[in-house]
């Protein structure tokens, strides 16, 4: 006996199959578990004819990924295009790790994913995707939790980076064949008069939101180049990686400002790295892609961070002129227990390699994880393992003190 349906918060739904047979297969199991208004579509070409004529949209589209002509992966793109979030269920018959990607992605495009379900779909998984999806609407603490709590006031930030109160913390880079501090990462750093320290993602969100982030970046870059310009007058020349927001790259005037801000503290814009996420670029069009081939033409290094965890990475790395990748730490992590994670990891080192671009490894932990790196060929690593950021001052005496430990890092195999 089948056993009765939940009441289900969705009432519309638009199944997306070419495969007739599974098409009313699925169409069958949404009826039982009382979907009660249920659109469906040979071919991504008819789904999208379809939802351009419906005045609400469907509150679920279950999509299939392998279609003749347009696949799902396609429609989801145009999907979003169209900018027609409509919670996804994604389904085939290909491997778990197929599905799970195109979940990312979505996600990633702003679009809702109810569930990836393997095919054939099963009542079972389907039911326990509506259910789960009920309970998400009904509580939607669980989401609220996963976002950014903003309770700083953002007139505190605008006072703290005016008075000079955001220091920068400078994290290593190591060279990992050579085991040598080869650069830094200027990470800025906040400690609000009664929240406490308060975490950089949270205030750089805060600051992109609030219009702050130029003022927030320029007292970064100042300190930094700065703290590069003495380092290098005491014979202590690494480079400079400083985290730069997307937003900044909608204004042509960054070029100067940057450039002016070497001139001013001698120093050359080879020593410097500019690093952005991966994610972030995404967009990043017209004048963002005018700005990021000026500085490079200037000589700055450009890196495309937290790499991975963002989408359609290819496609970037092929019209952006990065000279860096760094790898985002899921992956250095992950990559021990998920043979998936580790062969990406190789690939995008690979790819790396071929692309003549400099490889750096975030979130290195442990020593299983440098060796892990290493073996793959990534040729710069930052992490705990090394040192987490530290103030400037205290950094030559720590390289001083580290430098056995770093060079055999470096040899051991
Ligand atoms: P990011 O650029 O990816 O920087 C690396 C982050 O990973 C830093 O966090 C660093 O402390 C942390 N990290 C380094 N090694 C390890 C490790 O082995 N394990 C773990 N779990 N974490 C590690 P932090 O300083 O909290 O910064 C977070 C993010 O905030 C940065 O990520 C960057 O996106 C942003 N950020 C920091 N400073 C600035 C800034 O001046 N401007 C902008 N636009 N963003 C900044
Ligand atoms: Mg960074
Ligand atoms: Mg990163």
């Amino acid at each position: 006996m089948v056993p009765p349906a939940k009441p289900s918060s969705i009432v519309s739904l638009l199944v997306v199959d070419d495969n007739i047979v599974q098409r009313m297969q699925v169409v069958a199991l949404c009826r039982e578990l009382g979907v009660e208004m249920i659109y469906e579509a040979a071919s991504g070409a008819e789904a999208l004819e379809l939802l351009s004529l419906l005045v609400l949209p469907p509150d679920v589209a279950i999509v299939d990924l392998e279609m003749p002509g347009m696949d799902g992966v396609e429609l989801i793109e145009l999907l979003h295009e169209r900018q027609l979030a409509i919670p996804l269920v994604v389904v085939s018959s290909r491997e778990v790790v197929l599905i799970n990607t195109v979940e990312a992605m979505a996600r990633n495009l702003g679009i809702p994913v109810v569930a990836g379900i393997r095919k054939p779909v099963q009542r079972e998984a389907l039911a326990a995707a509506f259910e789960g999806w009920n309970r998400e609407q009904a509580e939607p603490g669980v989401a609220a939790d996963r976002a950014p709590q903003v309770e700083i006031d953002s007139r505190d930030l605008a006072a703290a980076i005016e008075s000079g109160a955001i220091d920068v913390h400078y994290q290593p880079k190591v060279d990992m064949t050579q085991g040598v501090v080869c650069g830094v990462e200027a990470l800025a750093r906040w400690t609000h008069p009664t929240l406490g320290e308060i975490r950089p993602d949270r205030f750089v969100e805060l600051a992109e939101h609030e219009g702050l982030i130029h003022a927030l970046t320029m007292t970064v870059l100042r300190q930094a180049f700065g703290v590069a310009a003495r380092w290098n007058a005491a014979g202590m020349r690494l480079s400079m990686a400083v985290n730069l927001s997307p937003l900044l790259l909608e204004d042509p005037t960054l070029v100067r400002e940057l450039s002016t801000l070497l001139e001013e503290h001698g120093l050359e814009a080879r020593q410097i790295v500019l690093e952005i996420t991966e994610s972030s670029v995404v967009d990043c069009m017209g004048v963002a892609l005018g700005v990021l081939a000026r500085l490079r033409l200037k000589g700055f290094g450009l890196s495309i961070d937290d790499y991975g965890t963002g989408f359609s990475s290819m496609q970037q790395l092929a019209r952006i002129p990065f000279s860096e990748l760094k790898i985002d730490r899921a992956f250095v992590r992950g990559a021990h227990q998920r043979t998936n994670l580790r062969v990406i990891l190789q690939s995008a080192l690979d790819m790396s390699r071929q692309l003549g671009l400099v490889t750096v490894a975030e979130g290195i932990e442990t020593l299983a994880d440098w060796q892990l790196v290493r073996d793959f060929g990534c040729g710069v690593g930052q992490g705990f393992l090394i040192s987490a950021a530290m103030p400037a001052d205290r950094l030559p005496d720590w390289i001083e003190r580290h430098a056995p430990r770093l060079f055999q890092l470096g040899t051991a195999c």
